[in-house]
């Protein structure tokens, strides 16, 4: 699995982070990265496909 964020449509919502602090990180301002290795991504991945459910402004995009 890979996980990319889409920082033009990510809002700094923090809907991801509240999700799953250990995959999505939030800078100072807010807005969402992801510090992962692909083994911990497929350790989280429930999570992750909820994260990028939930996003509001649907920034987040899987790699099954
Ligand atoms: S939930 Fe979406 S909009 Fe909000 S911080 Fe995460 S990626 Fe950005």
């Amino acid at each position: 699995m890979r996980v990319v964020i889409d920082g033009a449509k990510c809002s700094g919502y923090g809907t991801c982070n509240g999700v799953s602090s250990a995959i999505f990180k939030l800078d100072d301002w807010g807005y969402a990265y992801v510090d992962a290795d692909e083994a911990t991504l497929d350790a989280h991945a429930d999570d992750v496909r909820r994260a990028a459910r939930e996003c509001p402004t649907d920034a987040i995009i899987v790699q099954e």
